[in-house]
């Protein structure tokens, strides 16, 4: 038999070789011993051991966030120690915020200037759901006749995250921050590609004064440790960041027990040039949209639809500027775009520039595997451009989820608003035009959950993120967000001085 080797939770240098489960506030070595290795995608390099979490340790986290829920040993705290401690989480990440950068380019080979916007976002996150706390409160209601209504918000319990490998971070601060802050526990998966940051965030919450069993890490295969989570009876809610066919896999699932679920979840998401736009601000906004991230972002703008009279002047400023694209070592601030996760990916990528190209569609940039001098062992592809498709094409109509781009021309607004929405998705969108009515109009007729206007982001601590149709459902990274980590209770009280005698017997 393995035995379980147990440690007190000292702060320990972020980068380094093992990794173990973060499980009742402690870090633990899996119940099997097993473990696994992460790579840094740039190199191909091994870079760490990780525990690796089986169903025996999920049953153990959900244990412990269980106790710790039912307990009431965080719920029960005052509203302003969560919000102070929350801070203190964003406070101990601010002062390791290199450190955090650092992991997250090794364990996953994006640029560096993107990590840095992805954990300063991951901070944010912890700030805003600090502050916004104080404010989600029931309400007082109206009710006819002697009758007193006041409802409460109470957390709904334990709470499964299921992260992605694209934003390993971020994404695990859009999760254990709302439902931490109302008082639910979490038991977090993390993507067995990317699993370091999230493991850092949990030794960090527990640093920081989250009580123990609050907040559990473990990595471990979706198929096994996911899968236990969603279909555990003793887990309320999941909420899950990922690929349509696995999110529609766990709302099956979950409904077993009727968990409340959230799902953001792929994207395929259009980018609508009109006539009257900037042209120059169109141009870097659409090239940030879709090769931030190396593409790999649920909100690639990777549809790009541009009015017919600019689309010659617009195409060739946009393959200009997309070769001037600087791919190479994460670390550099030179670097644009980063590595691809893993050789599978990669492959699924040029899967589809193959499958445009035998569609008869034309490659105006890119188009293959990049070799990246001194990275070679790493994964890399050519951001690409393709032109000539229609929605028929299977490079159209799925998410690629790398540096790929189809682009064509529309002829008016209504075209342009059909092209758009035609798609089983609803993530992002954007828009570029200098006028404002045609803005709020188009905006208007969308379908997706957000719409940028003559703006390159998506995402700031704030504002409502999430889906329209196989997007997902469920908003994170604001307010309401709150809401989706918490039930409504709803107290009805009679003060009346007669007694009262519904039946009349
Ligand atoms: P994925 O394959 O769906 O995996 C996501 C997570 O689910 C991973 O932690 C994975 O674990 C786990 N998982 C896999 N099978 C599971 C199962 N049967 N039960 C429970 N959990 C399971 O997605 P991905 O390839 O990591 O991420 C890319 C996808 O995420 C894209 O479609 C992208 O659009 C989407 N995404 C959406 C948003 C958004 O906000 N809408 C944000 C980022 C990414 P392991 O991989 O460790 O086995
Ligand atoms: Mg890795």
């Amino acid at each position: 038999m393995t035995t379980v080797k147990e440690e007190k939770l000292e702060k320990l240098d972020m980068k380094r070789d093992t990794y173990q489960l973060i499980i009742n506030g402690r870090r633990v070595e899996s119940t099997s011993g097993e473990t696994f290795t992460s790579y840094n995608p740039a190199t191909g390099e091994a870079i760490a051991t990780i525990a690796k979490a089986s169903r025996e340790d999920a049953e153990k986290a959900i244990e412990a966030a269980r106790n710790a829920f039912d307990k009431g040993k965080w719920k029960l705290f005052p509203l302003n120690k969560r919000a102070r401690t929350l801070n203190k989480i964003a406070s101990i990440m601010r002062s390791r915020f290199n450190e955090l950068v650092e992991l997250e380019i090794l364990d996953t080979g994006k640029s560096l200037s993107a990590a840095q916007g992805q954990v300063m976002q991951a901070i944010e996150d912890f700030e805003f759901y600090a502050g916004a706390i104080v404010g989600h409160r029931g309400s007082v209601n109206n009710v006819p006749g002697q009758f007193h209504n006041y409802t409460e918000k109470e957390p709904v319990g334990v709470c499964a995250q299921i992260i992605p490998w694209n934003y390993p971070l971020m994404m695990a601060a859009w999760k254990i921050a709302p439902a931490i802050a109302v008082g639910c526990s979490v038991v977090v998966k993390p993507a067995t590609l990317t699993p370091l940051t999230a493991i850092c965030l949990g030794e960090i919450c527990i640093e920081a004064g989250v009580p123990e069993g609050v907040v559990n890490i473990i990595p471990g295969a979706g198929s096994e440790v996911g899968n236990h989570l969603v279909e555990h009876p003793k887990v309320d809610k999941v909420a899950f960041t990922g690929s349509t066919p696995i999110g529609k896999d766990i709302m099956e699932k979950a409904s077993q027990s009727l968990k409340r679920v959230t799902l953001e979840l792929g994207g395929k998401s259009p980018n609508l040039v009109f006539e009257d736009a900037d042209i120059e601000a169109a141009v870097d906004g659409s090239l940030f949209g879709i090769f931030y991230n190396t593409g790999q972002s649920c909100e690639a703008r990777s549809r790009l639809y541009v009015h017919e009279s600019i689309y010659d002047v617009f195409m060739e400023k946009f393959v200009e500027k997309a070769k001037k694209l600087q791919l190479g070592d994460p670390f550099s601030k030179e670097t644009h775009i980063g590595a691809i996760i893993n050789k599978g990916q990669l492959e699924v990528i040029d899967g589809y520039v193959q499958s445009a190209k035998e569609d008869g569609a034309n490659i105006l940039l890119g188009g293959k595997i990049a070799k990246v001098e001194g990275f070679e062992d790493g994964f890399w592809y050519e951001p690409t451009i393709i032109s000539g498709v229609t929605h028929d094409m299977k490079a159209v109509k799925e998410e690629i989820f790398g540096p790929v781009v189809v682009v064509m021309p529309f002829s008016d607004e209504k075209e342009a608003i059909r092209l758009a929405n035609d798609s089983e998705y609803g993530l992002g969108s954007a828009i570029w035009t200098t006028s404002h009515a045609r803005a709020t109009r188009v905006a208007k007729q969308i379908q997706a959950g957000i719409v940028m206007v003559n703006c390159p982001f998506s995402a700031f601590p704030g504002t409502p993120f999430g889906g329209y149709k196989q997007s997902g459902f469920g908003r994170e990274l604001c307010i309401e967000t709150l809401d989706l980590y918490t039930e409504t209770k709803s107290v009805i009280s009679y003060f009346g001085n007669r007694s009262l005698n519904p039946f009349g017997v």
